[in-house]
């Protein structure tokens, strides 16, 4: 429909032409005069006459008018239905647009009862035209109705708030005034649109873009815990059963204990087995104990990962003053009790996981560690032949599977007992080692006639070196302090002293300091004031608060064990002739780890950098690859 024949502004500023003769909309009009001219009777007729015309086609355009409101309302209708589908470019406001054309119309009536004295015929065509207005604006109430209750009205009106006032395609009567205005709105409106779409295009590739990104790292996440989740199935695999061709087995660990072997001792062409297990397996070049260096915290330290003061095994033998009652290693009726043990050994965490575990005579196993036994237990018994523990090594092993268990311990104490006995470069301790040596190559052999080389792993360790004892190298324990004064002695060769009046420490202490001041061999220190803290051994009240730490290869003796003087003056030899327990960072004091099986997979004679005994046998599966 052609724009200008919509013309709805009021009738005087009209555009002539639109009434005139030539125009198609009303070609019977007989001429153009002015409403002012009036008196005559002709002149009223005509004036009749022309108004008729004029009402006439006045009511034309406004029947086209409402029709044009009718299908604006409808148009606007139609494209909020497509601004809802898609775009988001404004929608014009029904609401606004008739109350603006309203106010028109009203306009238009006030201007038209302004231009002259009203007679009946105008009276007559006003009252029409007031019906038309009335059902106009029955009509118009009713689409206002939809529009505001429409689901989109509100929005609707949002929307003409916002970006309705200017530019709008449909415009206002007052913008059709103004072609030229109307045309410069309109090109801005388009301008706008235009902006909008190209906003709303890079707010698009925006979202979009951050929608790839996310599932981008949503992929990349995805994938690696796939990949982790295969790796650990990967480790899986290796703890799964295996079969060595005849029967399956559990993932399986022999852990052998060789007291009292000294890292250095593979050095010495006598073990050709262990050395052949090194080239084969994982090592350091050797393992540290922890202090003091003693056969029960070493092996409660090996068992549970924890340091002495932690797992309250302080010593071989100590002094508890809370259960005043004292630990004493070679006494099973005292020291077999848990209430010594405070740390959890490997067994008891095999045995809380439903694991059986075989522990042949390992230090604390027979002691009911937190009420929880090994399936199977060896009592201590220091005169077993070595060929004895290879018998039980493969006991366990060929147990039927329901019964085997996957991890078997095995106590050695043949060599620290030449090394205590014979010293640690005697010729005694040369053959026992030379045995021990043949006792693992039995081992070895019988996992390689069963198939299970690569199947069960097999640890070996010792839990402290070995040093030599000399006679010149004593220091008499009275000579340095009043032991009226001491309630208990512990430790050795070192020397815990506790006090019997706690007030006497201080001066004992002071005394000791001034009477070491020339013997650089001795050392003395308060548990709670100077201990080195790399020994980890002050927090614990079973540790004494005064101690004296000889160097190694040095001893305090009692007179009682010896008097040193007359030792030395007869020549006597001081026994035992080897000792341990010593700075556990002393060469001497040097233990061994060595490791092979499907739990490491190392290269073979992997080498790692030394470590600390702390590890809890559970956490060796956890060693890094060298
Ligand atoms: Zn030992």
């Amino acid at each position: 429909m052609p724009l200008h024949p919509l013309n709805t502004s009021p009738a005087g500023a009209r555009d002539q032409s639109l009434l005139s003769p030539s125009d198609y909309y009303d070609a019977d009009a007989a001429s153009i005069r002015s409403d002012q001219d009036t008196d005559s009777d002709d002149d009223e007729r005509q004036l009749r006459a022309r108004n008729s015309r004029e009402l006439l086609a006045h009511d034309r355009l406004v029947l086209m008018e409402e029709d044009e409101l009718d299908q604006l309302v409808t148009e606007t209708r139609r494209r909020q239905q497509r601004e809802r589908s898609g775009s988001a470019l404004p929608i014009p406001n029904p609401l606004r647009l008739l109350t603006r054309r309203m106010s028109d119309v009203s306009q238009s009536r006030s201007r038209s009862r302004s231009t002259g004295p009203a007679d009946s015929a105008d009276d007559l065509a006003l009252d029409k035209r007031g019906m038309r207005r009335a059902r106009r604006k029955a009509k118009r109430d009713r689409l206002l109705a939809d529009a505001q209750h429409g689901e989109d009205g509100e929005l609707m009106y949002e929307m003409e708030e916002g970006g309705m006032k200017e530019g709008s395609s449909t415009g206002e009567s007052s913008d059709r005034e103004d072609s030229d205005e109307a045309d410069r709105k309109g090109l801005l409106g388009v301008t706008e649109a235009k902006a909008k779409r190209s906003r709303d295009c890079r707010r698009w590739l925006l979202v979009h873009a951050l929608i790839i990104v996310a599932f981008a790292i949503l992929f990349l996440l995805a994938w690696k815990v796939t990949i982790e989740t295969s790796r650990r199935k990967s480790a899986q695999v290796v703890q799964s059963m295996l079969s060595n061709g005849t029967a399956m087995f559990a993932p399986t660990t022999i852990l052998i204990s060789l007291d009292g072997f000294r890292a250095d001792f593979v050095n010495r062409g006598l073990t050709p087995r262990l050395n052949a297990f090194i080239r084969e397996g994982v090592s350091p070049p050797y393992m540290l104990p922890s202090f003091p260096s003693v056969t029960f915290p070493n092996h409660f330290t090996l068992a549970t990962g924890l340091y002495p003061e932690a797992h309250g095994v302080v010593g071989n033998t100590f002094w508890d003053p809370n259960l005043r009652e004292e630990f004493y290693y070679t006494d099973p009726t005292r020291s077999m009790n848990p209430k010594w043990w405070l740390g959890e050994p490997f067994w008891v965490t095999a045995q809380k996981q439903g694991l059986k575990t075989a522990i042949h005579m390992w230090p604390g196993s027979e002691a009911h560690v937190m009420s929880i036994e090994p399936t199977y237990v060896d009592k201590y018994n220091g005169k077993e032949k070595l060929s004895r523990k290879v018998d039980r090594v493969f006991n366990f092993l060929d147990m039927p599977d329901v019964d085997r268990p996957q991890i078997i311990a095995a106590y050695v104490p043949n060599v620290d007992g030449d090394g205590h006995k014979f010293g640690p470069n005697s010729t005694e301790i040369r053959s026992t080692i030379q045995k021990v040596d043949t006792m693992l190559d039995k081992i070895f052999k019988g996992l390689e006639d069963r198939n299970l080389t690569n199947i069960v792993n097999v640890i070996v360790v010792s839990d402290h070196g070995m040093a030599t004892t000399d006679v010149s190298r004593l220091v008499q324990l009275e000579d340095l302090v009043d032991l009226n004064k001491i309630s208990h002695t512990d430790g050795w060769p070192l020397v815990g002293l506790r006090p019997k009046n706690p007030d006497d420490l201080q001066g004992i202490y002071d005394d000791l300091k001034r009477k070491t001041k020339d013997m650089p061999h001795l050392d003395v220190y308060l548990r709670d004031v100077d201990m080195p803290e790399r020994w980890h051994f002050s927090r614990n009240e079973r540790i004494a608060p005064l101690w004296i730490i000889p160097k190694t290869g040095w001893s305090l003796v009692k007179m009682d064990e010896m008097n040193l003087k007359e030792a030395q003056a007869q020549g006597l030899v001081y026994h035992p002739r080897g000792l341990h327990g010593y700075d556990n960072e002393h060469p001497l004091m040097r233990a061994i780890f060595i490791a092979r099986g499907p739990a490491f997979p190392h290269k073979a004679n992997s080498k790692l950098e030394p470590f600390r005994e702390w590890f809890h046998p559970s956490v060796w599966f956890c060693t890094t690859e060298d």
